[in-house]
């Protein structure tokens, strides 16, 4: 059995935001099960041009960029240098891993949209927009802040409200400040290019309904947001950082980067085509062919960006062209739900989490690229658990690794590291060869229809039924009164070794490759996935003295270790610059701990009386560990006096105590001279 109808694939992952390095969630939402796809498609021998690239432009990273006094240019280039050599440590296989402010993408979207307005759909419409005198520029969505209309919350961003989620416009917010310098906006006329995407609903209609392919609930949110009607959107911004629009009149804006990012899908294989492979001709060749497959994985989140802004940007481009010059229509996406940690949110701001640069660190790539498929969240949200991760390990190290590791050794040691002769199958025999035939198919269909938890389980399963065909033959035993028979069961367990190597090659391709060195079979880049069957290894091949393929994981030392690492980044470096005015925001003084007292049902707490110059005030902090009372009592010490007050245990703390941490050492922080309580600390 076999698969073989060939494919010419453009498979994307989602464009990460530049300004944040990626977790797990991300990692498993849209990048590693792209990278995985994208193998599998290879391996079949279809043609791949696998594409993603750092979403460079918008707000927040001029924001960022501005608040530390370099160019956004500047950072969005640092960040994505960074996040491009992380996929390339998690082996993620792009074939262009590129970003939205490399020169190609720049000129295909300037092209792009001279063609969309050409073709009628682009308007342009004054409005009013906020705008900051000081700054002396308009404040687009994230350049201010305010309170939501909606929900009361206080600094709410001028694109959406993180306590209530709503969608806003700068104009919308109450008290609004520029983020910058803080003073209000005032209001001004600005004027903006629309996309008239009420005028494609129609064909986008079509389109969706005739792609059998989409997944059903998002062909419901699409015709959902179609029969709503969709509004006509700006794609232009008043903000120097971005692609500067090309129509006339509007040389001071740049493209809104909604309207930018997400056609780099296109313009990564012009510049793959035009400067990775130089040869042109591919552009065309993939993006403009019907037969081209298209496939977007991406999170629950990203649905309607793919599937109904996307399409439409394409249908307003192609409109009167020739079809040797349309781009192609979306064939499918593959969206997932979200990973979560231990039940909670990735939060950077809480330390939820692992980010992609940490795990590396702390524990094998293969180990994390196991667990995230083994616990994909496919059809519902999943969790990323530490007693999982530990679990995970073990099943693969017990199902799969010890199966290897077993034949291996045996071959090596009993047969001198050559695979023995095969005798007539026998009924037990014929039922594991039956697996091992039919394995690559049943695979196959379900990385195909992207459900790639279960291709991963069912390949441990594979494993199992392994480990059930040597027990039941025991060769160990059989080996002390016929040879032969033992080297007969090694021959057909290394045929599964074989398929082991060749079909977790897509999902941990550094361990496929140790598999694949043992058995002296040549570079990854020649496998084929239909070459397991029952003779892929040939009879008289040399083997490879083999190593374990995996260690016991021991998940609390990884805890500790990350832990640590957590720590020390918290400390130097990687923290957000802040500005001198915002260090004098802080009213940091020196106090007098003038009594102690321990707080009730609260093991680590104390509750201090202190004097702040002729004020006193009560404060609560957790030092009952790390001091006695009598070493408290009359000390002079250090507290940020402007601190929200915060009710702690029923007590109302007017203030934090400062303290150096280090591990278990806690160390109150005290001025080094007779100094009087209430000095301020400049
Ligand atoms: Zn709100
Ligand atoms: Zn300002």
């Amino acid at each position: 059995m076999s698969n073989n109808e060939k494919n010419k694939w453009v498979i994307t992952s989602a464009w990460p935001y530049v300004n944040a390095i990626p977790h797990l969630g991300n990692m498993i939402g849209s990048v590693l099960s792209s990278d995985i796809f994208a193998r599998f498609c290879r391996l079949k021998g279809d043609e791949v041009v696998f594409v993603s690239g750092s979403d460079s432009h918008g707000t927040p990273v001029a924001v960022a960029a501005k608040k530390q006094n370099i160019s956004a240019q500047e950072l969005a280039l640092k960040n994505h240098t960074i996040i491009k050599d992380l996929f390339k440590k998690w082996q993620i296989s792009y074939d262009n891993y590129t970003d939205t402010h490399n020169p190609t993408h720049i000129e295909f979207i300037r092209n792009f949209y001279r063609d969309v307005q050409k073709n009628g759909y682009i308007f342009e419409k004054e409005l009013e927009s906020l705008y900051c005198e000081h700054d002396k520029l308009f404040l687009p969505d994230r350049f201010v802040e305010g309170i939501c209309p909606h929900c009361g919350a206080e600094s709410a961003r001028g694109d959406q409200c993180d306590k209530c989620q709503k969608l806003l416009t700068p104009i919308e917010l109450k008290r609004a400040h520029c983020v910058i310098c803080n003073n209000p906006p005032v209001v001004r006329k600005t004027k903006h290019w629309y996309l008239d995407l009420p005028k494609l609903q129609d064909q986008l209609d079509v389109f969706i309904k005739q792609n059998q392919l989409i997944p059903q609930n998002a062909r419901q949110m699409c015709l959902n947001s179609i029969s709503e009607g969709i509004p006509q959107r700006a794609i232009t911004r008043d903000l120097e950082w971005g692609i500067p629009a090309p129509f006339k009149g509007a040389e001071e804006k740049t493209i809104y980067v909604w309207f930018e990012a997400v056609l780099g899908y296109v313009s990564a294989v012009k510049e793959w085509a035009e400067k990775i492979i130089k040869d042109p001709k591919k552009f065309d060749y993939f993006w403009k062919d019907p037969e081209t497959k298209t496939v977007f994985f991406i999170g629950k989140d990203n649905i309607i960006f793919h599937l109904i802004i996307f399409p439409i940007l394409l249908l307003s481009y192609n409109k009167d062209k020739s079809n040797r010059d349309k781009l192609i229509l979306p064939y499918n996406v593959s969206s997932t739900e979200w990973l979560m940690f231990e039940n909670e949110k990735f939060s950077k701001s809480r330390g939820i989490g692992i980010w992609i640069d940490e795990a590396l660190e702390v524990a094998p790539l293969d180990y994390w690229r196991f667990t995230l498929v083994y616990n994909r969240p496919e059809t519902s949200d999943t969790s990323f658990l530490w007693s999982e991760f530990e679990n995970n390990i073990k099943t693969l190290n017990d199902n799969i690794g010890n199966f290897i590791h077993r034949t291996l050794t045996f071959i090596d040691k009993q047969f001198n590291g050559t695979v023995p002769h095969k005798l007539e199958f026998d009924e037990v025999d014929k039922k594991f060869i039956e697996c091992i035939n039919s394995i690559s198919y049943e695979i196959g269909e379900s990385i195909k229809t992207f459900k790639l938890r279960k291709a991963l389980r069912d390949i441990v399963n594979f494993g199992k039924e392994g480990n059930v065909y040597l027990n039941n033959k025991a060769p160990w035993h059989l080996i002390k009164k016929d040879k032969e028979a033992a080297g007969h069961v090694f021959y057909v367990c290394v045929q599964a070794v074989y398929a082991f190597g060749i079909l977790l090659s897509p999902f941990i391709p550094g361990t496929s490759e140790k598999i694949m060195s043992y058995l002296n079979v040549p570079t990854s880049k020649d496998l084929k996935w239909d070459s397991i069957n029952e003779n892929a290894v040939k009879e008289g091949l040399k083997i490879k003295k083999p190593e374990p393929l995996f260690q016991k994981l021991d998940v609390q030392e990884i805890q500790d270790k990350l832990q640590k690492l957590k720590e020390q980044k918290s400390k130097i470096g990687d923290k957000e610059l802040v500005s001198y005015d915002d260090f004098k925001k802080l009213d940091i003084r020196v106090a007098l701990i003038e009594s102690v007292e321990i707080v009730p049902k609260a093991d680590k707490l104390y509750k201090f009386s202190i004097a702040l110059g002729t004020e006193k005030r009560t404060i609560v902090a957790g030092l009952a560990e790390h001091y006695k009372v009598d070493e408290l009592k009359g000390k002079k010490i250090v507290i940020l006096a402007n601190l929200e007050p915060r009710k702690l245990r029923g007590i109302l703390s007017e203030g934090m105590l400062l303290a150096a941490v280090a591990g278990d050492i806690v160390s109150v922080l005290t001025p080094d001279k007779n100094i009087p309580p209430g000095a301020k600390i400049e």
